[in-house]
């Protein structure tokens, strides 16, 4: 356990739809292991405080050490895959989720991925949407429904966060989850990030 242990209130844990990433005015590249899964894949693991700030690169002393994961690289390529370019193998991604959130967070780095890995089990949001018939067919659903839909199924109120495609339309982007700081179980959401959607939003396709 760590100097930094408990010193923040909850983590967000926050996944990121790949067409939403993809289809702004910026655009995206695929991994090098290829066009990722039509699902939903891990953005981060972000401890955070009640007042709605949070600490970040607490140790700069450590450093993404890929041995660490070598465990499951295989699921980190499929469920934390990255979208930026230029295209890579994920590893600049999770090494800047490492570094500035992951070293806040009191647990060793191998805890930090497989935890993380772990709770995308218990949060399957493309199962949740799609079994109360919110697809991502580029259709536009009240965001009223698509929260009500996560919160049903997953059983705590999501956080739903917008980007804009290219013709300017608010689209399902992220989707945050409150998770308790010993990184243990969901928590309803202490606050919630700030940022504004429509009350209809586009759900495109990938
Ligand atoms: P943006 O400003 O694009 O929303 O976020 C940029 C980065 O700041 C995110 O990728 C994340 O690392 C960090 N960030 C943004 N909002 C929050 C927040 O509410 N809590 C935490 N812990 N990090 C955040
Ligand atoms: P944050 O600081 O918001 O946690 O992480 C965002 C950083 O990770 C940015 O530097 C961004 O370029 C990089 N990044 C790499 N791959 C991805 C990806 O697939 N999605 C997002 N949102 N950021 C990514
Ligand atoms: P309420 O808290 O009354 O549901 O919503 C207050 C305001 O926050 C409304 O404008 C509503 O559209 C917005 N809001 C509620 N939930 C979310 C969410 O998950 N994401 C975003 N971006 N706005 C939300």
């Amino acid at each position: 356990v760590s100097a930094f242990s408990q010193s923040f209130d909850f983590f967000y844990f926050v996944q990121q739809w790949p067409g939403s990433y993809c289809d702004t005015k910026k655009s995206c590249c695929f991994p090098s292991s290829g066009k990722p899964d039509a699902d939903f894949g891990i953005h981060g693991l972000w401890p955070n405080y009640k007042d709605g700030s949070y600490p970040s690169n607490c140790d700069p002393d450590s450093h993404f050490d890929q041995s660490q994961i070598s465990g499951v690289l295989r699921r980190m390529r499929s469920e934390w895959p990255t979208l930026a370019c230029p295209s890579n193998d994920g590893i600049q991604f999770w090494a800047h989720e490492w570094e500035k959130h992951g070293t806040c967070s009191a647990l060793d780095q191998h805890a930090y991925f497989q935890t993380t890995l772990d709770l995308k089990n218990q949060v399957n949001l493309l199962q949740s949407l799609t079994s109360a018939g919110i697809e991502p067919n580029g259709n536009t659903y009240s965001l009223e429904s698509i929260k009500d839909a996560i919160k049903q199924d997953v059983g705590y109120t999501p956080f739903v966060e917008c980007n804009n495609d290219s013709s300017g339309n608010s689209q399902l982007y992220q989707i945050y989850h409150c998770v308790d700081n010993s990184a243990s179980k969901l928590i309803e959401c202490p606050v919630f990030p700030r940022g504004r959607c429509g009350s209809q939003i586009e759900f495109p396709t990938f």
